[in-house]
């Protein structure tokens, strides 16, 4: 992404905990161990976020877009 900073938007509420983001992210950006959401889950956290290349495989994989990738 042209070396401009890379944000990653996760909406604690939609999330389901299904962990897919988790396993799909090639640079072990995400992880569990946000706080537990109206769903009864615990949401996924941003934890390397530095390690994020923007290749945006964790917003398509989310079943509940709950996930959302921006550069600039
Ligand atoms: S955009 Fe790619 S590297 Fe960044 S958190 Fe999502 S899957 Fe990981
Ligand atoms: S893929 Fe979406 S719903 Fe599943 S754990 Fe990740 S953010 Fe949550």
């Amino acid at each position: 992404m042209d070396g401009k900073k890379i944000k990653i938007r996760i909406d604690a509420e939609r999330c389901k905990g299904c962990m897919f983001c988790v396993k799909v992210c090639p640079k072990k950006v995400l992880d569990k161990g946000g706080k537990v959401n109206e769903r009864g889950v615990q949401c996924v956290i941003v934890k390397a976020p530095e390690e994020c290349i923007g290749c945006g495989l964790c917003a398509i994989m989310c079943p509940d877009s709950a996930i959302e990738i921006s550069s600039g």
